[in-house]
């Protein structure tokens, strides 16, 4: 079994009080599963620097939600791998939200990943397909082609600080996640993707469900072989939740073992 990795994005919500506050919480009430389970929180830009400070030497680690692909110039309103590196350990990179939103491109997802692990940032990478797509039959197709695309390039020797990210659009933000059985089943399919690239490598990557996660379905889907922990978005808010998700991941690794 890969050790799972739980990770919370807090989208664009706290001031940097809250989120300190918060973050120093989270710190307290998880610290007792980070011996089963990889714990990363994915603040706010703004609050990144004093939230890993705060957080120094303790086991849940921080994240960017977003970065350029260049390091520095004239990009008013964007951060750079390059200002984060050495104290922040993963980016986020491709969530739907940008892609949708931002419409940002497989291609600029490519660079985006390229700066990152130039800067030695762990990376993970959000992929999945719309609701359209996934009706029209079309998720092997979409997620071929986003993971093609953005690890273009990328030498094998990375493949240990990759992490992908399966979030069916559909699923994000709705209250209707994806069956275990269906993200199972499709990040089965990423994997044998991921083994046409990486080859033996692909069994060590671990592969994280996102969409609509909460403390009641977390235990079933964690069960799933091929479901390497979550992303989570409006679960990771509230404390309550996102430690009993956490809590649940931690119990079935234990079961696992025993
Ligand atoms: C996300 O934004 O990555 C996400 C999975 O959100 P939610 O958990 O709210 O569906």
């Amino acid at each position: 079994m890969r050790r799972p990795l739980i990770a919370g994005n807090w989208k664009m919500h706290f001031t940097v009080p809250e989120g300190l506050e918060y973050a120093l919480r989270l710190r307290h009430d998880l610290e007792a599963f980070a011996t089963l389970v990889e714990l990363v929180i994915l603040p706010p830009a703004v609050m990144l620097w004093e939230i890993a400070n705060a957080l120094r030497g303790c086991p849940v680690e921080v994240g960017a939600q977003n970065a350029s692909w260049e390091d520095q110039g004239p990009f008013t309103g964007e951060i750079s791998p390059k200002m984060l590196a050495g104290w922040c350990h993963h980016l986020l990179i491709g969530h739907s939200e940008r892609r949708q939103l931002f419409n940002e491109t497989d291609e600029q997802l490519n660079r985006k990943l390229q700066a990152a692990f130039r800067h030695n940032l762990k990376v993970i990478l959000a992929l999945g397909e719309t609701l359209e797509e996934h009706d029209l039959g079309r998720t092997e197709e979409v997620i071929t082609r986003q993971l093609s695309a953005a690890l273009y390039g990328i030498d094998v020797k990375r493949a240990i600080d990759l992490t992908l990210a399966y979030e069916p659009v559909w699923a994000i933000g709705t209250g209707r996640a994806a069956t275990p059985e269906y993200a199972d089943e499709t990040m089965g399919m990423i994997r044998n993707l991921l083994a046409g690239k990486f080859g033996q490598l692909a069994s060590e990557i671990r592969i994280l469900y996102g969409g609509s996660v909460n403390p009641a379905n977390a235990r079933s889907l964690m069960e799933k072989p091929e479901i390497d922990g979550a992303l989570v978005g409006g679960a990771s808010l509230k404390a309550a939740d996102f430690t009993a998700i956490v809590q649940a991941t931690a119990e079935v690794v234990q079961s696992a073992r025993a």
